[in-house]
């Protein structure tokens, strides 16, 4: 029997909405069936990216609740799988893939986000740990996080690349500091993080001292993949806690626009479906504007899933995910607008409402406001325009006058108001 019907035969026998949430979680974990792409013994079974999105379309098609996606696993499991050492893999994976650790990612700064390496984060060893100083912004659910992927400055005589490091850090203790920001959504996915003589041990350095930009790339690479889904991670609810639900059905149940954040909609398979849904109930399908717009999401979701399928190659030949990549997630930004232009269209002056007047409980319109932070979250559709103009085009490179001079000598981030 291939991975694809193992798996298949394993959620058709184990699958039971009435289970406790955690009780699933674990099991799945367990089974391997959850992160199909991941190492047999890391809680996966070791799967080719075709089968493992064969495996996912199978158990979402059943309704079959996924495992607990998030930072976590989008980023900290394939980073670690990548670059951790075995005890880091042993300590954090069980956490990631049961969901009983929420994480975060504590990368950009007030002064550094593009520039992501004028980060100014400082990590000064004492003994066997490390003392963090300094503030992250855009932090999404640091509110909930137990812990994050960190990365602070631990070399101010090299130049700014070459003195950073990546560190594994708790966010349960008393120097970290947790703001959340209210968005034009209302709700609040991000927050500043304050580090204050926050201690990380020095076993959570990830990739070795000052080593991080190299592991920083692993981690953009998996944040930029618009088709990490497929690789098996999607299908749980984001910030997924499984003690805050007594039965799977229950975690399910689809809940009110007001309580749904923007991102749980945009991560939603089914948002695509939107719009068409959307001609139907407002009698747009015979009108020719109307099929022509809808015929163009149709195009560009054929696209996406063509240039998945070349990242699907590449993966299968043992390479990280390339600057496909970027077209991905400039592709991922660009449907995302369609959605909700031809959408908020095909409901007419409805598409003017909120809440319980709106159609749908207005799920288009949060999904609508949401959208925008996809342009920037992750690297901004011009920064992937860049990776593509020098990685694809060859064009030649953005001059980058500080990328030889030592740190120190840099007004950089916040400095560069100074
Ligand atoms: C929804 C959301 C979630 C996020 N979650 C996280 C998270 O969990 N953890 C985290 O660390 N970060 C997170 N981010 C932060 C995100 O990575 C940064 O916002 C992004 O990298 C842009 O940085 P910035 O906001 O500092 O903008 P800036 O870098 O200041 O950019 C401002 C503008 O200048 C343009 N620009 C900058 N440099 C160039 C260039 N070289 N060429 C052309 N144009 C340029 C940009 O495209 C942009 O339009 C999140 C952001 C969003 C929107």
């Amino acid at each position: 029997m291939g991975v694809v019907d193992q798996a298949s035969t394993w959620l058709d026998r184990h699958w039971d909405p009435e289970m406790p949430l955690g009780e699933w979680w674990e099991l799945l974990a367990e089974s391997g069936c959850g992160y199909p792409s991941w190492p047999a013994d890391r809680y996966g079974l070791g799967a080719s990216v075709h089968e493992a999105r064969a495996i996912v379309a199978r158990r979402m098609s059943c309704g079959i609740l996924g495992p607990p996606t998030g930072v976590g696993a989008y980023l900290g499991a394939p980073t670690l799988l990548a670059h951790g050492t075995t005890d880091q893999i042993d300590r954090f994976l069980p956490g990631i893939a049961k969901g009983t650790e929420t994480w975060t990612q504590l990368f950009s700064e007030p002064g550094s986000g593009s520039d992501l390496a004028s980060l100014a984060t400082r990590a000064d060893r004492d003994g066997d740990q490390f003392i963090i100083n300094g503030q992250k912004v855009w932090s999404s659910g640091a509110q909930y996080a137990d812990l994050a992927i960190l990365l602070a400055r631990t070399d101010f005589d090299q130049p700014k690349h070459r003195g950073i490091s990546f560190f594994v850090i708790d966010m349960r203790q008393e120097g970290v500091e947790v703001r959340p920001l209210t968005e034009m959504t209302g709700g609040q996915t991000f927050n500043e993080v304050f580090l204050t003589d926050a201690a990380v041990p020095a076993e959570n350095l990830v990739g070795g001292l000052n080593q991080g930009w190299r592991v920083t790339m692993t981690t953009l690479s998996h944040e930029r993949d618009s088709d990490n889904a497929a690789a098996g991670v999607g299908g749980g609810v984001f910030y997924g806690r499984p003690d805050l639900a007594d039965s799977c059905a229950a975690y399910m149940a689809p809940r009110r626009t007001e309580q749904l954040d923007g991102v749980e909609l945009w991560m939603d398979p089914a948002a695509p479906e939107m719009p068409a849904r959307m001609a139907k109930a407002f009698g747009r399908t015979g009108d020719a504007i109307a099929r022509q717009d809808l015929m163009r999401i149709h195009i560009l979701r054929e696209v996406m899933r063509l240039n998945g399928l070349r990242a699907e190659a590449r993966r299968a030949q043992g390479h990280e995910p390339g600057p496909e990549s970027s077209t991905g997630k400039l592709l991922t930004s660009e449907l995302g607008r369609m959605i909700r232009d031809v959408g908020l269209a095909m409901e007419g002056p409805y598409g003017q409402l909120l809440g319980d007047d709106a159609p749908e409980q207005g799920v288009l319109q949060v999904y609508g406001l949401f959208i925008p932070a996809m342009s920037i979250a992750g690297g901004t559709d011009e920064v992937q325009r860049n990776v593509l103009a020098e990685r694809v085009l060859g064009l030649p490179r953005e001059p980058d006058l500080s990328r030889d001079v030592p740190y120190r000598q840099l007004q950089v981030g916040t400095q560069r108001e100074r």
